[in-house]
């Protein structure tokens, strides 16, 4: 099993390959490959990303069956069934890296901006349920904002949105904590954009995965 650096530096490579067209793992997708992985699997990573058709996690990190263990939920929010299936995935497979990767021009994000805006039609209960987990990450944002600056303010609640998931995994979860602490799992930030297909990794890095594995310094890219 990879570590959490050796994850990174996996995806980092793999994201650089699609960016580029040079995606190479799709001819891994293949019956051989399919029926090799019905013993077991190893995912190197588990991706907590967001339902947008437009941000799959196995192609924008040129990855293939059994590789990454993914969470795709509208926002990227942080639920306990999210919480409940990294935590089956990172002590189950032994994966040690978690990353909770946003998008730009997230329509969770516009549909929460608009509710606390006031513009909102009536949402549905269970909308709702995923609107008031991205929330207060981004309630306090709009008070220093003027109206018209609605660009920066998505681009900005849909990295604090990020930052919130991976507050709640490192210390929503005791197992995480344990993990992270015992095993040196790493859980990042990241932000994929729709325009360029660059995954930009944040660099708020727990202080325990820089004492252990690795510098801080290696994760800035
Ligand atoms: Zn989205």
């Amino acid at each position: 099993m990879l570590n959490a650096v050796e994850a990174l530096t996996r995806l980092r490579e793999g994201n650089r390959r699609f960016v580029t067209d040079q995606s190479s793992t799709a001819a891994l997708s293949n019956s051989a490959r399919r029926e090799a992985l019905v013993g077991g699997q190893e995912p190197c990573a588990i991706i907590l990303g967001c339902s947008d058709s437009r941000v799959p996690a196995e192609l924008v990190f040129d990855q293939s069956f059994g590789d990454l263990f993914v969470i795709r939920v509208a926002g990227n929010i942080v639920a306990p069934s999210q919480v409940g299936s990294v935590e089956f995935a990172a002590s189950r497979f032994g994966t040690r890296l978690v990353v909770v990767m946003g998008h730009t021009q997230c329509g969770a994000i516009l549909a929460t901006l608009e509710q606390l805006q006031g513009s909102a039609t009536n949402q549905s209960r269970n909308l709702r349920s995923i609107v008031d987990r991205v929330r207060p990450s981004v309630e306090t944002l709009l008070s220093s904002r003027r109206p018209q600056d609605m660009d920066s303010l998505v681009r900005d609640a849909v990295r604090a949105n990020v930052r919130a998931s991976v507050n709640h995994l490192r210390h929503g979860s005791e197992l995480l904590e344990k993990l992270i602490h015992e095993t040196g799992l790493l859980v990042v930030g990241a932000e994929y954009s729709l325009e360029t297909g660059i995954v930009d990794f944040f660099e708020n890095v727990p202080e325990s995965a820089q004492q252990g594995l690795f510098g801080a310094a290696e994760l800035r890219n």
